[in-house]
């Protein structure tokens, strides 16, 4: 049966485990679309040009805005992101539903778009402030520096957990992603995401008339 997309929205401090869920995510159902964000920051090691972010300077990424090419964007930690708007509407026009990493500015402008009634929200909340810091460390990607301004950066976030739909503690990683699923599946089954459920229940009711 056919089924209207949804925007799933994924929002976390920084260490969090988001971009974990979201690869398990995809993993799991590769119809899933991925919302590659554009962004002004210079691309990490093993980050590839149109698969983790569409990396542009300042002018190229103002003119994507200018011309009303972003669903949302904002500035996180000096940088600018955004998302681009064309392919969400060629996901949502397939019926498919597009997953999306961004901060809560990011969420807030998705929910309170044109497309904000087909957005669900979850954020990921860490179990602690220390196994937050941790697991920055671990990742073992940024500088002291970098990882001090993202722990400044989390308060903030996380002061906009009640924004979201949902919220998780990523405490286990496999029941955060179980919880993560069941959200998606529930989701997915909400009666107006399911546009052909009048026809089929009437073709039911033509089945009961012809007995
Ligand atoms: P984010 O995308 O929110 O910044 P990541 O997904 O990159 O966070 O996760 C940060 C680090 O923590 C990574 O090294 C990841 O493997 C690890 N991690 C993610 N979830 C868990 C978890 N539940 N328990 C322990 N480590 C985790
Ligand atoms: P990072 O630089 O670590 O990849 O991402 C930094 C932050 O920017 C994360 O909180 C991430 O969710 C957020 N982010 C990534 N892409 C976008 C986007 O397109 N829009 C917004 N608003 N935030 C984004």
């Amino acid at each position: 049966m056919a089924r209207r997309g949804l925007l799933l929205i994924l929002s976390s401090p920084s260490g969090a485990g988001k971009s974990t869920m979201a690869r398990r995510l995809m993993d799991w159902d590769t119809t899933l679309k991925f919302s590659v964000s554009a962004t002004t920051r210079k691309a990490r090691p093993g980050e590839e040009h149109g698969v983790h972010y569409w990396f542009h300077d300042h002018d190229g990424f103002r003119a994507i805005v200018d011309q009303g090419g972003m669903l949302e964007h904002a500035e996180v930690f000096g940088n600018f992101y955004g998302s681009p708007r064309a392919p969400v509407e060629a996901a949502m026009a397939e019926g498919r539903d597009t997953l999306f990493d961004v901060d809560w500015q990011g969420g807030q402008q998705i929910r309170n778009s044109a497309l904000g009634r087909d957005a669900v929200s979850v954020f990921i909340l860490p179990p602690s402030i220390a196994e937050l810091d941790s697991r920055l460390r671990g990742r073992g990607q940024d500088s002291e520096e970098v990882i001090a301004g993202r722990m400044a950066k989390s308060r903030d976030e996380i002061s906009h957990w009640a924004e979201y739909d949902y919220v998780l503690v990523n405490d286990d990683q496999d029941d955060c992603f179980e919880r993560l699923r069941a959200i998606i599946t529930a989701e997915r089954l909400k009666r107006e995401r399911q546009p052909d459920l009048a026809g089929f229940v009437r073709g039911l009711n033509e089945e009961f008339a012809a007995r």
